[in-house]
């Protein structure tokens, strides 16, 4: 069997850390088994999509590297992926049912179920309904409809099931009572039809076999299996992942905790370390390891270590997760990664030596965008950087010991770090100083501060000509 798992949002906006879990989960699960990953749209909630919101959450997933084998914009020998484009399958799929009597045509007005919602008494679904379209003779169903009566259509419940067995991977085998379960609605009386009867009519079409999504699911999935059954259809696997809550261990809100990916993005997160973060909400490595590369994760994931206890966002575990990802980037690629986020208005001059700069500054840094809150350590504001070089030439001690310095940087044939940092020695041994006496005022008059990175560094960094600048206004 060739395994086949799909994303299916709704274009309701940018996808948050809460909803691009699950798409991260069958897209590894996909990759992992060398099977299909789809993406489905499900928009047929007209009343909530966004204008822009399949565009803005494709940009999202591709961002993550999620890639898809079918969807909207590539298509597939399953198509449409779009609900609203399914009209035609739905439609077939409501005539199926009703041939085999597993769907009904209800006439019911809202106002007559509301009367029923009172019969039923409280505590009950104010929208349970009894059933009672269902008994109507097929001819009269047959003359209704044809005369344009408005209708639902409503799937029958079988009577012969008194439970629906479950079998999730991660929840294990659940039982849901038919009793609770109503004849519920397949198709609106305006034709739109409904999420559980669409899910598992594209399900069916498109051989989806594992389906992989939030518990809150879990409480439609065995209208869902009836719905398998009655279409003659094998179950898919189910597997609900557990709850993600915010940082304050309250249920994500738009408002708080829901981290649009979009926003992780522009703060310079590296794709491959969200998606890695994205994977510890809910499962953990056999060995606990935590930081995980997309090869490793495609390798180790499987829902038989997915736990049932609500996970929460962890925004520092989160920073964590990507500084470790960043530690390991080779410079050239971080130092690519980087140069978007550059703030070349305020650091004109850090673009030209990037490398060096993010070699000085990567131990510090856990998104590439943080690379502009370090680089004042190399760019100290000029006034007060200005006033400390002066005093310091000030002094005819320290004066001597820059001057050594300077000469030696100045017959430096290559200006790296390492020839640099020998250089920068070597002018103190001419001088007669080392240790703190030689670091500390080349230090100051680099960066403004006795302590700091490496001086061979630092140097590589800012060039040799913004070097000989700060030199000589220390020197003149
Ligand atoms: N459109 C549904 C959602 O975004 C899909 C659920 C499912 O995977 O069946 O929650």
């Amino acid at each position: 069997m060739t395994v086949r798992t799909r994303f299916a949002p709704s274009p309701t906006g940018r996808l948050h850390l809460g909803n691009v879990r699950a798409a991260a989960f069958n897209w590894l699960l996909a990759r992992q088994q060398g099977g299909s990953f789809l993406l489905r749209i499900e928009d047929t909630d007209i009343g909530r999509n966004v204008p822009g919101g399949e565009e803005m959450l494709i940009e999202d997933l591709r961002w993550l590297g999620l890639d898809w084998d079918e969807g909207p914009d590539i298509g597939g020998p399953h198509g449409p992926y779009r609900q609203s484009e399914r009209d035609a399958s739905y439609a077939r799929a409501v005539e199926r049912l009703a041939a085999s009597g597993a769907a009904y045509a209800c006439f019911c007005s809202e106002e007559d179920l509301e009367g029923e919602a009172e019969d039923f008494g409280e505590g009950r679904t104010a929208l349970r309904y009894s059933g009672r379209c269902r008994a109507l003779a097929p001819s009269e169903r047959a003359r209704r409809v044809a005369a344009g009566e408005p209708h639902v259509i409503r799937f029958a419940v079988p009577e012969a099931v008194s439970v629906v067995e479950i079998e999730d991977e991660i929840f294990g085998d659940i039982s849901f009572p038919t009793s609770d379960i109503d004849d519920f609605v397949l198709r609106r009386s305006d034709g739109r039809v409904t999420y559980n009867f669409a899910v598992v009519v594209d399900d069916i079409e498109m051989e989806i076999t594992h389906v992989v999504r939030g518990v809150g699911h879990l409480s439609n999935t065995p209208k869902q299996a009836l719905l398998f059954d009655a279409f003659g259809a094998p179950r898919p696997v189910f597997g609900h992942l557990p709850t993600v809550l915010g940082p304050d261990g309250k249920k994500l809100s738009k408002r708080l905790g829901a981290t649009a990916v979009a926003e992780l993005r522009s703060h310079g997160y590296p794709p491959d370390a969200v998606l890695n973060y994205l994977s510890l909400l809910g499962w953990s490595h056999p060995e606990e390891k935590e930081v995980l590369t997309r090869a490793e994760l495609i390798a180790s994931i499987g829902l038989d270590r997915v736990g049932r206890s609500d996970t929460q966002l962890d925004p520092e575990k989160l920073r964590w997760v990507a500084a470790q990802h960043l530690a390991s980037e080779p410079l050239a690629e971080l130092a690519a990664h980087m140069r978007p986020f550059l703030d070349l208005a305020r650091f004109p001059g850090a673009g030209e030596h990037l490398e060096a700069v993010v070699d000085t500054l990567r131990t510090r840094l856990s998104t590439y965008g943080d690379i502009n809150a370090h680089l004042e350590l190399l760019y100290p504001p000029e006034e007060e950087a200005m006033e400390k070089r002066r005093a310091l030439g000030a002094d005819p001690e320290v004066r001597r010991v820059l001057e050594a310095v300077r000469a030696r940087l100045a017959a430096a044939e290559v200006w790296e770090a390492a020839p640099l940092d020998q250089a920068v020695r070597a002018g103190g041994a001419d001088a007669g100083v080392k240790g703190a006496g030689l670091f500390h005022p080349v230090r100051v008059l680099l960066i403004g501060s006795e302590k700091g990175p490496d001086l061979g560094k630092v140097l590589a960094s800012i060039g040799r000509h913004e070097a000989f600048r700060r030199l000589a206004q220390a020197l003149g």
